[in-house]
């Protein structure tokens, strides 16, 4: 499994910007690891279909140290 490079699970890009950056909000790992913040608010995903695990994202104020810590708390 190629996981030198952080991929976008939605659409396989490894572009990330401050705007579209790309995101781990759940607990998949490796290749499902990471996902575009653009995906995640087109999709307003509440749960991971994949890990069954609570997405803790809200675009309007996210962060990424937030976001992890939380999941972290769920878990
Ligand atoms: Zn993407
Ligand atoms: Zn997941």
């Amino acid at each position: 499994m190629d996981t030198k490079k952080d991929r976008c699970r939605i659409c396989y890009s490894s572009d990330a910007s401050p705007s579209n950056p790309l995101l781990s909000p759940c607990l998949c790992s490796g290749s499902l690891l990471f996902i575009h913040l653009d995906w995640l608010s087109f999709r307003a995903v509440q749960r991971c279909e994949i890990c069954k695990g609570r997405v803790v994202v809200d675009p309007n104020v996210f962060d990424l140290k937030d976001c992890y810590m939380r999941i972290r708390q769920v878990n």
